[in-house]
């Protein structure tokens, strides 16, 4: 079995879906791993370190002889076409609403697996890359906001004078909001959270963090219900936003991270809001590749919004390269593992199995999966 691994070509992708423990890993199993030349470069992973790992270093026209091929974003229809017909290619996909794309995939006769699709299930873990990206992306905001914020982070008490602690408040508790806060909380600052699910109070506390939520008796009976939050009256989504507001009003970073799987973002914080915080204020908003949660938001950029900015970086665990990398190159491995045959080290696709059944998206000329396949007329 041949394995490639192209050099990343989307702007600003400085990922690589190959690490050597993962080059290691795949040849001990039998496979032939082909890396294109300075495909790790942006993640400091020289090609000596892959050929050091059992690799072959090779040039981008080896494509067409590969049967799988690893990739971090999803191929272009150009590069689709480069690969030969029944080539396996695992990628983050980003499927929704881009059909055209998936179609240029089907055309191609690829066989396309989404990484974001994979169920998050105990067996599957390993392979989460929803979550390997999102805790790096949280940890790299509260970086990106401490890089520009004007004043410390730590309260400090010197002889010239008290520096207060900054105040940082984390909406959305998921993955990265959950590293958000870790990180606020050990560079010093003063750390608030929100989420729409009560069930995140006791992981907010437990951080040493401090949750802004109305606890009125319908907030109770929604905590005790466990896992996802039921929806809230719209009483209680008015008291909530009011008390959202307030508490923005008195911070100094805002990070937000809420996402809804397939769908844009959810609005949390309006213009208004923006304006009414202090001078030199920060918002850096990690769902603005996904229409943002803050009002004003634009991609890639740093937007001045009055007395606040707005930090749109885009591809935030891409900021720290080497380490996404290095935890997306495991998923993918593990994920890749689970097709090879043990016996003759052959690929050896189970399409019963229930991980391949929710990432597999084009198959035989067809996109296949029921969420995105074309919906007959
Ligand atoms: P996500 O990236 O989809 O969303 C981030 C957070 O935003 C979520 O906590 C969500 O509740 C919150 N949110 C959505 N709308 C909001 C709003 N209007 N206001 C405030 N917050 C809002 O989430 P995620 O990081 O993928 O995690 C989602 C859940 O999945 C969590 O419970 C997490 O612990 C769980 N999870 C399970 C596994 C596993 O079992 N293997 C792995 C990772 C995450």
């Amino acid at each position: 079995m041949k394995i490639y691994v192209p050099r990343e070509t989307a702007e600003g992708e400085s990922r690589v879906a190959a690490s050597p423990d993962t080059v290691k890993k795949l040849a001990a199993k039998g496979a032939d791993v082909v890396v294109e030349s300075a495909a790790g470069a942006r993640s400091r992973i020289t090609d000596a370190a892959f050929e050091e790992a059992g690799a072959t270093i090779g040039a981008i026209n080896d494509v067409g002889s590969a049967d799988v091929v690893l990739k971090v974003r999803r191929p272009t229809a150009e590069e689709a076409a480069s690969y030969g017909a029944g080539t396996v290619v695992i990628a983050i996909m980003d499927p929704y609403g881009q059909d055209e794309a998936l179609a240029a995939m089907a055309d191609a006769g690829l066989t396309a697996f989404a990484m974001e699709l994979m169920p998050r299930i105990t067996r599957a873990q390993v392979m989460d890359v929803l979550s390997s990206q999102a805790n790096l992306a949280g940890y790299r905001a509260v970086i990106d906001a401490a890089h520009e914020f004007d004043r410390a982070f730590p309260m400090m008490m010197t002889a010239a004078g008290t520096v207060p602690a900054a105040r940082v408040f984390v909406m959305g508790v998921g993955v990265a909001g959950l590293q958000a806060i870790a990180t606020a909380r050990r560079l010093g600052a003063v750390v608030t959270a929100t989420d729409v699910r009560p069930a995140t109070k006791e992981q907010v506390e437990s951080l040493g963090a401090k949750f802004i939520a109305v606890e009125d008796e319908e907030f109770k009976a929604a905590e005790t219900a466990g896992g996802y939050a039921k929806e809230m009256s719209k009483a209680y989504q008015a008291k909530q936003a009011e008390l959202v507001a307030a508490h923005i009003a008195k911070q100094d970073i805002v990070i937000t991270t809420a996402l809804i799987p397939g769908r844009p973002a959810p609005r949390l914080v309006s213009k208004d809001m923006v304006a009414s915080m202090r001078p030199g204020s920060l918002l850096v908003d990690l769902a603005v590749e996904r229409g943002g949660n803050v009002e004003g938001s634009k991609a890639g950029e740093i937007v001045e919004a009055g007395p606040a900015r707005i930090i749109g970086y885009t591809n935030v665990s891409g900021r720290v390269s080497a380490s996404a990398s290095l935890l997306y190159a495991r998923n993918l491995s593990a994920f890749l593992e689970t097709m090879i045959d043990k016996d003759s080290g052959a690929l050896k696709i189970d399409f019963d199995d229930e991980l391949v059944k929710a990432t597999l998206l084009t198959r035989d000329g067809k996109v296949v999966h029921p969420n995105f396949a074309p919906k007959a007329s």
